[in-house]
């Protein structure tokens, strides 16, 4: 795999690199372990002190970092610039939460009686070295939101970025060295997907996180399985978006189109699956492809720019045997369906909804990874939900209603991660993140995130035998 940045929106190459030998990776795994004999013993102060001027310096490079993820990956450049403040935002939550979340715990003292002890608490303490395997969709994102609660944490970061990506990459690891980190508490790995293995196999790399692909994080999983080190997988989704009987329609179908384009279309949990009521669906319908027809594709550097190119151009490709499956079954194409005239040099494609979805086309199992929806029409809430789950993924789910037994009823049978009613999908520092079945599993964000990579420590103290 080429490491390059390539302009998805021309397809010109704008900056190769070379992947990093043995030697320099051998160096960067002796560094990571050098930093965290000492980083571990470091404060939540001193550490927050660190983590709070990544913070201001990553607000003040916004523009600039923006124009980079633009460059790189496509995305709409205000998208870009909304991502890096969320970015920031995620570290100062972090530097200010992690002290509570990670405080030691008293059991009850009962139980520590009853154990035979004088007294007895539990540690939250660093893991060691992590390795993070990530992807360009949200290239700032991905990766601020497993270093802040794992740099909180005391542990050290190796960051094994998506290929397309170098030049977010190269600027993650300069942005934590001006903030003052020392010396190998995060750093970037130039290597492809081939050099993984090496690094996850090493005794100094003590767990890994991936979010990407299935076939990524199967590999990952493999390996670490081998050897014993703990992973946190964020794969992908199909999430559904679900209108029942008593939805707000209108409000519904402006939130779908968001949900569906965020990010060119490539987010993981963008709603992917329209599954509608049929009192509503006609409506739901007409509305949603009329706002999915109305969006600009365009260069994504430009401000009124909705939807730019999708990130590669097998993406692109992808994308486009999905549809033609799901066309030659059957489907319909409401609106797009191709790639959008007089933009030949970049890999767009024209927000799609599909009806008429049925169960032998590939769209209704696999992850369309672009601007590309898919339509349901069913008859009931209990129909709603059992298509919702026909999917091997899991990450979230969005309802529409206002009915609150079927609130509960989707709280209690949707699997997946997150059931978010009225309102799309978003993450948030505060609220875990992450999915069940082929979504992968374990979870970031909150305080569940950031003791995915600690080393949970029982300190039991026997009674002290007394004075006389
Ligand atoms: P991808 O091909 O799996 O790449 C993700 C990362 O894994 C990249 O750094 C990639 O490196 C690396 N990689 C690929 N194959 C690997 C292997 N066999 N062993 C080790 N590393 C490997 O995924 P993508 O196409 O870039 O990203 C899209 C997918 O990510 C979608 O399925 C999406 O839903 C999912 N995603 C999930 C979440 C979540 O939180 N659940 C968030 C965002 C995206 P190279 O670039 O060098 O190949």
């Amino acid at each position: 795999m080429v490491i390059a940045t390539v302009n998805p929106a021309t397809g010109e190459t704008l900056k190769s690199f070379g992947a990093m030998g043995p030697e320099e990776v051998e160096r960067r795994l002796a560094a990571a372990q050098v930093a965290f004999g000492t980083y571990r013993t470091t404060g939540f102060d001193q550490r927050a002190r660190l983590v709070l001027r990544a913070a201001d310096l990553l607000d003040g490079d916004r523009e600039d970092i923006a124009r980079t993820m633009t460059l790189e990956m496509g995305k709409p450049v205000a998208a870009a610039r909304a991502e890096a403040a969320k970015c920031a935002k995620a570290l100062r939550w972090y530097a200010e939460h992690a002290p509570a979340l990670l405080a030691d715990e008293e059991p009850d003292p009962d139980d520590v009686h009853d154990s035979g002890a004088d007294r007895a608490r539990v540690h939250y303490r660093p893991l060691g070295a992590v390795l993070a395997v990530m992807p360009w969709n949200f290239p700032l994102w991905q990766v601020v939101r497993f270093a802040a609660p794992a740099l909180m944490a005391g542990n050290v970061a190796l960051l094994k970025h998506a290929s397309n990506v170098p030049q977010t990459a190269l600027y993650l690891e300069d942005l934590f060295r001006r903030a003052g980190f020392p010396d190998g508490c995060f750093q970037t790995l130039l290597i492809g997907s081939d050099g993984v293995e090496r690094v996850l196999r090493d005794p100094r790399v003590a767990a890994a996180t991936l979010t990407g692909s299935e076939p990524a994080g199967r590999s990952v999983a493999a390996i670490c399985g081998d050897e014993i080190k703990k992973t946190v997988l964020e794969l992908g989704g199909s999430d559904p978006f679900l209108v029942l009987a008593s939805a707000d329609v209108e409000r519904a179908a402006r939130t779908a189109v968001t949900a569906r384009v965020q990010n060119n279309g490539q987010s993981c949990i963008a709603a992917k699956r329209f599954i509608v009521h049929t009192d509503v669906y006609d409506a739901f319908a007409e509305q949603f492809t009329a706002g999915m027809r109305e969006l600009t594709v365009g260069d994504p550097l430009l401000e009124g720019t909705d939807v730019g190119p999708l990130a590669s151009e097998q993406g692109r490709a992808d994308l486009e045997e999905l549809v033609e499956d799901a066309v030659r079954k059957g489907a319909t194409a409401l609106c797009g369906g191709r790639r959008p005239d007089g933009l030949d040099r970049g890999w767009f494609y024209l927000p799609t909804v599909l009806a008429g979805i049925t169960a032998d086309m590939r769209i209704h199992r696999e992850e369309a990874f672009g601007p590309v929806a898919t339509l349901y029409r069913v008859r009931d809430a209990g129909e709603a939900v059992t298509v919702a789950n026909d999917t091997p993924f899991g990450l979230s789910s969005n309802v529409w209603t206002r009915d609150p037994a079927e609130v509960d009823r989707c709280v209690r049978d949707l699997q997946a991660g997150g059931v978010f009613f009225n309102g799309m999908t978003a993450s948030h520092p505060a609220f875990p993140f992450g999915g069940v079945k082929r979504s992968g599993y374990g979870r970031e964000l909150s305080g569940h995130g950031i003791r995915e990579f600690c080393n949970v420590t029982t300190v039991w103290h026997g009674a002290e035998p007394s004075a006389d």
